[in-house]
């Protein structure tokens, strides 16, 4: 590992420093059961490197660490038997982000659970402003990661 965060508790789990249940670990990611979990099978992904969040984070290594979701959530979901499952990456603290090291959440889901708490009330936008916000991010997109 190229840099670590001794203060970081991924950056201690990545490094065995302390108790973790690891279900995934290649030379870049590691994948590990959060400790606090929403569902059996609660799934964290983080990449080994410290990024704080998805914006510091090369967009080749943000494709590589999307691309374990689909095999560790058909393993996950596959051994305790739920029905679906979401996929949560929170940045900043605004947006519920707890652990300042980039990591996406896998949570299984159950047909027989009542649906509550997890999302944010939500909000209904008038078309107008939606656009002129996406066109704003469209003139932007070009040059971010140039
Ligand atoms: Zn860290």
């Amino acid at each position: 590992m190229d840099n670590w965060n001794k203060n970081c508790i991924f950056c201690r789990i990545i490094q065995k420093d302390i108790p973790n249940a690891i279900i995934y670990e290649n030379e870049k990611f590691l994948a590990f059961m959060d400790k606090y979990p929403i569902n059996l099978g609660h799934t964290l992904i983080v990449p080994k490197h410290h990024y704080s969040n998805l914006l510091e984070m090369p967009i080749a290594v943000v494709g590589e660490m999307y691309s374990l979701v689909p095999p560790l959530a058909k393993a996950i979901t596959g051994v305790i038997k739920s029905d679906g499952f979401n996929i949560n990456q929170n940045n900043g603290r605004s947006a519920n982000q707890i652990v300042p090291h980039v990591h996406v959440h896998i949570v299984p889901r159950y047909s027989a659970e009542k649906i509550k708490g997890q999302w944010p009330t939500r909000k209904i936008a008038k078309m107008q402003d939606l656009q002129g916000l996406a066109k704003k991010i469209t003139e932007n997109l070009s040059t971010r990661y140039e």
